[in-house]
């Protein structure tokens, strides 16, 4: 049996990040990813990464503020509050290590404006934030000796009396199935995004850290709270980063009206995510669109900026478009993006089961509560990401290795050798997947309601059935594929279902959750998380209360 004090599972910037930490800390830490480090999903991150620095007299309270604000007042403000005051320290750092952050003229780090703030304070690197930090990232697990176990997929966790022990993984390149000991483990293996179609997020976002610790006993938090990105390809759902629109690019309808200018009349394009969203959902409906899209304007940021700032959206329009943005506005839509809930944890990362911390996306700390301000995100992995390794390397130091029968792999082989044996019976790992994306694409998006969001937890429950019975079609051992996206199929199933169950308890519109048979919001009842609880017989779902510091809810405009 392999094993290591601190188990990462993930190597996006939140798993990076923990990894880093922890090996700091003088822990033996290891790495365990499905894909190639520098693959994971952070890596396309494109705009930047938020934080409020002093030096040139902004100020983390504002920053804080914002946040609490985007979130639609569901935020715990005192995480909140700990990420906008960590965040300057934490960029810093990230130029320190050697990422190559965009300057301006004055040589000075550069910032550009995003959505549902006030201020300039996004750092980027050009539109390849995520990569930028990625490499570097890579680079520092690297120096410290991380052992990474680079295309391993883990199944499951190894829970012993109630405590987290260690993860049990398939080597995809043998197909051999092995336990790993540790100390403490930290999932940070991102979002769901493909739970959806279509989607921004790469194919292999598939919820997996929430579907193990799920039925391990963690809560998952605001998994209702789906953010629709606002400017996505027509059709394929590819994202155009809102840099473009924090460089100046205008939203147009089909008369060519800037019709934020009636939605959002002070920030206009600049507007939190989901009002900008439902704005376009809105132009769409009223008969405003093109074949279901409105326009992303940048013709007047001219082509240098366009072939600099923002050199690779104006790549993916030509590729996936034909259109040159310097020339033509290009078809955007809202698209599924993010996901603001997912495991509940404290603000060291740690979950109530003892062993078990989270971190970066799959994480719901909760910082973005029912809708993330754009940039947030890269911000959330670094600081939470660096405390979660902190934190489950302290606890691995103070412990022993706690005992772990030699057949912990057992269970996880068997199940795996049943998928293999499977009849073929006409259905595949594709179909289920488009169904349960396209229905939830239809029923929890932008606009939701009491009866669609019946009709797909219905659906989800009959894809949920077929899942049990469905065949993977490749049976080998060596690099099976096929396996690995019917193992994630069943993770993004159990999401699917908690989404559907705690959309369904929100009797409110809040942020992202704009229920057009309950368009208003509703403090008095439900500034509160929404949490959902593995049993045999589906979701428990609960609430618990909203943490406030010291701002108080006020009506929402931008
Ligand atoms: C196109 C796009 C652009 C974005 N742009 C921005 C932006 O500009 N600013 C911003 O703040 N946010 C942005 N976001 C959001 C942000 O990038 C993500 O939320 C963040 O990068 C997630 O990081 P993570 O470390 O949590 O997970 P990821 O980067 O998704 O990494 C997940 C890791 O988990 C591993 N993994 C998953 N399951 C398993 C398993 N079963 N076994 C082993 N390993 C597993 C994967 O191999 C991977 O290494 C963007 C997102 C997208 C999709």
């Amino acid at each position: 049996m392999y094993e290591h004090d601190v188990v990462v599972v993930g190597a996006g910037l939140a798993g990076m990040r923990a990894a880093l930490a922890a090996a700091q800390q003088g822990a033996d830490t290891a790495i365990i990813t499905k894909v190639h480090p520098v693959r994971s999903h952070s890596n396309a991150a494109q705009g930047g990464i938020n934080a409020a620095l002093t030096d040139r007299g902004d100020d983390w309270e504002d920053h804080a503020y914002a946040t609490v604000k985007g979130s639609d007042y569901l935020g715990d403000q005192d995480a909140i509050e700990v990420m906008a005051q960590e965040a300057g320290a934490a960029v810093i750092e990230l130029e320190h290590m050697g990422v190559i952050f965009s300057r301006d003229e004055t040589g000075h780090l550069g910032t550009r404006r995003f959505g549902g703030q006030e201020r300039a304070r996004t750092f980027f690197v050009a539109d390849i934030t995520g990569q930028a930090m990625l490499h570097v990232l890579y680079e520092q697990v690297m120096k410290e000796n991380v052992r990474v176990y680079e295309e391993w997929f883990v199944t499951s966790l190894i829970m012993v009396d109630g405590e987290c022990r260690g993860v049990v993984a398939m080597d995809i390149m043998s197909g051999k199935i092995e336990a790993i000991r540790a100390k403490s483990v930290i999932l940070c293996t991102g979002g769901v995004g493909r739970a959806y179609e279509p989607s921004t997020n790469g194919l292999i976002v598939t919820g997996d850290g929430m579907g193990l610790a799920y039925p391990a006993g963690a809560a998952l938090m605001d998994m209702e709270m789906i953010q629709y990105h606002p400017t996505t390809l027509k059709g394929n759902g590819v994202l155009i980063t809102e840099a473009a629109r924090g460089e100046g690019a205008y939203l147009l309808n089909s008369e060519g009206d800037r019709f934020m200018k009636t939605y959002a009349p002070n920030m206009l394009e600049l507007a939190s995510r989901d009002v900008v969203s439902r704005s376009e959902a809105t132009e769409i409906q009223e008969g405003r669109g093109v074949d279901g899209c409105v326009f992303l304007d940048l013709r007047h940021l001219g082509r240098e900026l366009i072939e600099t700032k923002l050199s690779y959206i104006n790549e993916v329009a030509l590729d996936y478009m034909n259109i040159n943005l310097a020339d033509e506005p290009i078809p955007i839509q809202p698209g599924m993006h993010y996901i603001m809930g997912g495991i509940k944890t404290d603000v060291w990362g740690a979950t109530p089961i003892p062993g078990l911390y989270a971190a970066g996306e799959c994480a719901c700390v909760s910082v973005h509560g029912g809708n993330r301000l754009g940039a947030n995100s890269l911000l959330d992995t670094v600081v939470f990401g660096r405390r979660s390794g902190e934190a489950a390397a302290a606890r691995a130091l103070e412990r022993p290795f706690g005992r772990v029968s030699e057949h912990a792999a057992y269970l996880d082989e068997t199940r795996i050798i049943s998928l293999l044996d499977r009849k073929d019976n006409g259905d595949s790992v594709a179909k289920v997947r488009l169904a349960m994306g396209e229905t939830l694409n239809e029923h929890l998006a932008v606009f939701r309601e009491e009866q669609g969001m019946q009709t797909a937890a219905k659906a989800i429950q009959q894809l949920k059935e077929r899942y049990r019975y469905m065949p993977v079609k490749a049976k080998g051992k060596v690099f099976n594929t096929a396996l690995v996206f019917a193992l994630e199929l069943g993770f993004m199933l159990d999401c699917a279902e908690t989404i559907c169950a705690s959309g369904l308890t929100r009797k409110e519109s809040r942020g992202a959750h704009y229920r057009t048979d309950m368009p208003t919001r509703d403090d008095e009842n439900w500034l509160k998380h929404v949490t959902c609880t593995w049993s045999p017989d589906g979701p428990v779902v609960d609430t618990i209360p909203v943490t406030f510091t010291r701002w108080e809810p006020v009506e929402r405009t931008y």
